[in-house]
């Protein structure tokens, strides 16, 4: 008998908390029943399945580390294990969430006044209101902490926002988007809570992408759009703020990166132990136990930082190299890990169906996203040698 698939070869599962175990088991069943069976097709198709919020907002787990406003108040480690089951079966369902969760509601728990909190807050969490988040721009991307074209200036009632924001996941449908736009008085970066519908606030969905296709990104042109003063959030004053929000969320990609690389990993041994050539399994074949082992030497190596990363995190010790580090190393190798399996797999490794080709393609934004490997590099950089090589 072949012994069972397991990507967690270190056994770290035995290091959660009964409560923690149950979330994953959870999320793991519900991503597995609902969403395996769907997300090829609207992959293909470079939709969305809007059908699913209301099975996700069932399962609770919109903001699980925030304290009060509809939310648990749970560890920093539980929302990892979260972003990991989801991106082990689809990195877009993963980054939806993560927008949502993080991005979004994060820009609101850590920098919103307690009236912002209250009115958003609890909605988001149900997922009755789904957010966005807007910082990267046409020609702003790695450069975002001091260059900020967006502008935001004041007027009696409120702000007027001009310009363009790039890349905004969720966008295309979000209730609240918000945007991080500079104040035409004092230079600094502001946040502002753009409703949907606001006059001036046009989206269009950016087309064409080949990875994370699911998650639908937009185009926005602020034009004139009036946002009021009560809808800029309270107690983002500079671009240390909109950061502080990146730290928390960067971590998650970390894990998300980590999820993918699984998938991949199960899906490649799972493959190989039934394709066969030669008239054997080509998982017998040594070659092919190779390339497995050293999926899984990346693989156990990437979980046992994650798990640091986010008790560091619970203990209020992260700071951004600590993420920045995990993003970096995980990204990196999770590339190289969905690689791998798409090789093992031979020519049905490039076929959507077999769910390998997907992970692949979506293993490079998450590369990207949230700071490129030379950023956050360069973030770790700047820790060890007290020198910035690049602001
Ligand atoms: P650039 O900054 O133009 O970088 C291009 C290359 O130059 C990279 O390799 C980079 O590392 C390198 N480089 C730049 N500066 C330096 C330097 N000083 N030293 C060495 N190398 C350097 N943004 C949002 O605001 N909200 C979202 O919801 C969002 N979702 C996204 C979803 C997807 C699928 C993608 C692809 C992107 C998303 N982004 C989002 C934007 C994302 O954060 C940016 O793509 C990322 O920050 C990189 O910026 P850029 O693409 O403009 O690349």
């Amino acid at each position: 008998e072949l012994p069972e698939i397991n990507g967690d070869f270190y056994e770290l599962h035995l290091r959660l908390s009964e409560e923690d175990r149950a979330v994953q088991l959870k999320v793991r069943e519900f991503m597995e029943k609902e969403i395996k069976p769907l997300v090829n097709n609207y992959w293909l198709h470079d939709d969305f399945p809007h059908e699913i919020i209301p099975k996700f907002a069932e399962l609770n787990l919109c903001g699980v580390t925030y304290k009060g406003y509809g939310c648990p108040g749970k560890s920093f480690l539980m929302e990892g294990i979260i972003a990991m089951e989801m991106a082990r079966i689809d990195s877009s369902i993963a980054t939806f969430f993560g927008v949502q969760s993080g991005l979004a509601m994060g820009s609101i728990y850590m920098c919103g006044s307690e009236e912002q909190k209250q009115e958003w807050l609890p909605k988001m969490q149900q997922m009755q209101v789904i957010g966005a988040f807007g910082l990267t721009e046409p020609e702003v991307g790695s450069g975002a902490a001091g260059g900020l074209t967006v502008t935001a200036k004041r007027t009696a009632g409120g702000w007027v926002l001009n310009g363009q924001k790039k890349w905004i996941g969720n966008a295309p449908f979000a209730d609240v988007t918000i945007i991080w736009a500079r104040d035409t008085d004092d230079g600094q970066v502001k946040g502002f809570l753009v409703r949907k519908g606001t006059p001036g606030f046009n989206v269009e969905k950016i087309k064409g992408k080949m990875a994370l296709r699911i998650v639908q990104n937009g185009l926005i042109t602020l034009t004139d759009c009036v946002v009021e003063k009560k809808d800029r959030l309270q107690n983002a004053n500079s671009f240390k703020d909109t950061a502080r929000v990146l730290q928390m969320t960067r971590a998650g990609v970390a894990w998300m990166a980590v999820g993918c690389a699984r998938g991949a990993y199960e899906n490649a041994l799972d493959y190989t132990r039934k394709r066969k050539q030669f008239g054997k399994p080509i998982a017998s074949f040594q070659l092919i136990q190779n390339h497995l082992v050293e999926m899984l030497s990346n693989l156990t190596a990437m979980q046992s930082l994650v798990f640091r990363l986010s008790e560091l995190q619970d203990q209020g010790l992260l700071r951004d190299e600590h993420a920045s580090l995990a993003k970096v190393f995980c990204s990196l190798r999770t590339r190289d890990i969905v690689s791998k399996a798409r090789e093992v797999m031979g020519g049905n490794g490039i076929l959507l169906e077999y769910d390998v080709a997907r992970f692949v393609a979506d293993a490079e934004a998450i590369y990207s996203y949230e700071g490129t490997k030379e950023i956050n590099s360069l973030i770790v950089g700047r820790a060890i040698t007290g020198f910035s090589a690049f602001v």
